[in-house]
């Protein structure tokens, strides 16, 4: 099978079914968009539920699909996956058992052949050509499958996933859900607004099409655009515009390095709606087990990260002197001591559940020490290579 799949054109291995559906919703968007302008008049109130759609649809991929379903970043009530998984459908991007398979490839395997969206084949390739052409290797689930009529052949997918009751039936029912989520809601929405036209134009496929792409930037831009502050050993980037095109995904260097946090913009400021939806979630009750990576791990990256492009840097020039050995030194007694606060602070946390208070005050102290020395040797890290990482530095409690 796999040889006569590697004689075929490229033509006999488009998959029409996806590329004739990636080609006319937006074609209908747009004709649909200007009958419902020519012959109704813009209805303008139909922004308010297209704003909502966008973003319950987009957020269902990327909260749901994505950070809950491919990596297990958080665990939610049952009541919300269940929407994550209807309104995910709505998007038309395959059910969460086809769409999650594939994404755990992709961060197995990123930038090698296996990898669904590589990137390495160029942007169109990554953004949607790999939905619009039909396997090379068997290794690869994305390419067999149609966008809006998956496989029924379970044996290839992850078993946390073919176990689990909802993601199995939104995967029987995905066209039915998808149809009557994406296409159905639209219609209905707009005809109680006085336009079935326009909701099916606007809230429908010109919102299907808006949230692809947007999400599509994550497999293509955010492996193009921005900056690698975690790892250099795969293409992902951070980027805070992409972030603002892809719900908060834009951060997608560190997602990559760090898959289970429930984060990808680390800092309170940075756009990651996705994010936010998850711990507003969490403060309701319905979404726990929120996992974040420590302070120290983060800042023990980034100094990897920066400690190696010094060292790149200075090959490239060829230099050879003693302040070299002193940034050396600094990087070993910086990770150092994080380490031994990552230890420490795990320590406070036990002895938290032991109710023991003079330990547990003993360690604090500890771990204030340690802040301190932190402090001090970043600032030395800072003048020495004029690094922004001073902002960076975990907080002592
Ligand atoms: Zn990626
Ligand atoms: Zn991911």
């Amino acid at each position: 099978m796999n040889e006569k799949q590697k004689t075929k054109s490229w033509i006999q291995r488009i998959d029409w079914i996806n590329s004739l559906f990636l080609t006319l919703t937006p074609i209908l968007a747009i004709v649909l968009t200007w009958a419902h302008i020519r012959f109704e008049g813009m209805n303008w109130s139909l922004m308010i539920p297209f704003i909502i759609l966008y973003f319950a649809t987009g957020l269902s991929i990327t909260g749901g699909y994505h950070r809950l379903i491919s990596h297990k970043a958080y665990k939610a009530n049952p009541i919300v996956k269940l929407l994550y998984l209807i309104f995910g459908a709505a998007t038309f991007q395959n059910s969460a058992l086809k769409w999650c398979s594939d994404h755990r490839v992709h961060h197995r395997h990123c930038d090698h052949e296996k990898d669904p969206y590589n990137i390495q084949k160029g942007f169109f390739w990554a953004h949607m050509g790999w939905i619009m052409m039909k396997a090379e290797n068997e290794d690869s689930i994305s390419h067999s499958s149609h966008a809006i009529a998956p496989t029924e052949d379970l044996s290839q997918y992850p078993k946390d996933l073919t176990s689990d009751k909802l993601i199995m039936w939104q995967h029987r029912h995905y066209l039915a859900i998808s149809v009557l989520t994406g296409l159905g809601l639209p219609v209905l929405i707009g005809y109680f607004m006085g336009s079935p036209l326009g909701g099916l134009a606007i809230l429908g496929f010109a919102r299907i099409v808006f949230v692809h792409h947007m999400t599509f930037f994550i497999n293509s831009l955010c492996h193009i655009v921005g900056s690698q502050p975690y790892t250099d050993t795969n293409s992902a980037k951070d980027s805070p515009i992409m972030a603002l095109f892809s719900y908060g995904e834009g951060y997608h260097n560190f997602h990559h390095y760090f898959q289970s946090d429930y984060r990808n913009g680390i800092k309170w400021y940075h756009f990651d709606p996705t994010k936010w939806l998850i711990s507003g979630l969490q403060s309701v009750g319905l979404a726990s087990d929120l996992k974040r990576t420590s302070d120290e791990d983060i800042l023990r990256a980034q100094l990897k990260m920066e400690h190696k492009r010094l060292q790149d840097k200075r090959i490239a020039k060829g230099q050879q002197s003693g302040e070299i050995e002193i940034i050396e030194e600094l990087a070993s007694k910086i990770d150092h001591i994080l380490q031994q606060l990552i230890i420490a602070k795990r320590q406070r946390n036990s002895s938290r559940t032991s109710h023991d208070q003079k330990i547990g005050q003993q360690i604090q102290d500890k771990i204030k020490a340690l802040h301190t020395d932190l402090g001090m040797l970043m600032e030395s890290w800072c003048k020495k290579t004029n690094s922004r990482l001073k902002f960076y530095v975990p907080k002592a409690n």
